[in-house]
């Protein structure tokens, strides 16, 4: 597979370019802003965006979405518990000091359990709570790869303390749902660096007795 990550905007979310090198498909994760430099990846790689993926509705996060759908066509995937915080994009805007975005229509419901497939990869959308209440993380098992959002970070955990946030929630989302995953899988959170299962599980001090440092 082809993956691209660039980190955008004034938070440096983690964008990812996700492409397949013999059907020239391609998932866009996150394309919360500098949209015109996401396009350049994917023209460079001769790609075609099939999907425009949301993890959870934060600005940093959706903010490029509208953009990103003009610029492709491509319809936009985000789990419907978030559709609140996606139509409030002007009170996160505000609150960050950000210039205001447009609004995405949300095209296709992001589900526990989908497979959206990206050429001949699947990617299984994986829904997290807890950081916000549509959270969800993309697993690509042939690829080995985990996008997280802001669920999972190398050595933390997504903060809580915004509208719809809830700590207990986050820790049993990444307890039944991504430690399970096997221990040399990728991850690329939503900000920083990436990091492995393995390693969250033995160092990640949020996780502490889940399990990892026996
Ligand atoms: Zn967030």
């Amino acid at each position: 597979m082809i993956h691209e990550i660039l980190p955008v905007g004034m938070l440096q979310c983690n964008c990812s370019v996700f492409g397949d090198e013999t059907t020239r498909e391609a998932m866009v994760v996150d394309p919360g802003d500098e949209i015109e430099s996401i396009l350049e990846i994917v023209a460079r790689h001769g790609l075609k965006v099939k999907a425009i993926v949301i993890t959870h509705a934060h600005i940093d996060h959706i903010g490029g979405a509208r953009k990103m759908k003009d610029a492709t066509g491509a319809p936009v995937y985000m789990n419907l518990n978030d559709t609140g915080l996606a139509k409030m994009l002007d009170t996160q805007a505000a609150m960050l000091g950000m210039r205001p975005v447009e609004q995405v229509d949300i095209d296709v419901p992001a589900k526990d359990g989908d497979k959206p497939v990206v050429g001949a990869t699947e990617v299984h959308v994986i829904h997290t709570p807890g950081h916000t209440q549509g959270s969800i993380c993309l697993w690509a098992p042939a690829a080995h790869t985990l996008m997280a959002g802001d669920t999972l970070f190398r050595d933390s955990i997504g903060r809580t303390d915004l509208p719809g946030g809830n700590g207990k929630q986050i820790l049993q989302s990444i307890h039944d749902k991504l430690l399970p995953l096997p221990g040399e899988t990728l991850v690329i959170p939503g900000h920083g660096s990436a990091t492995t299962i393995e390693r969250e599980k033995r160092h990640n001090p949020f996780l502490a007795g889940m399990g990892g440092a026996e």
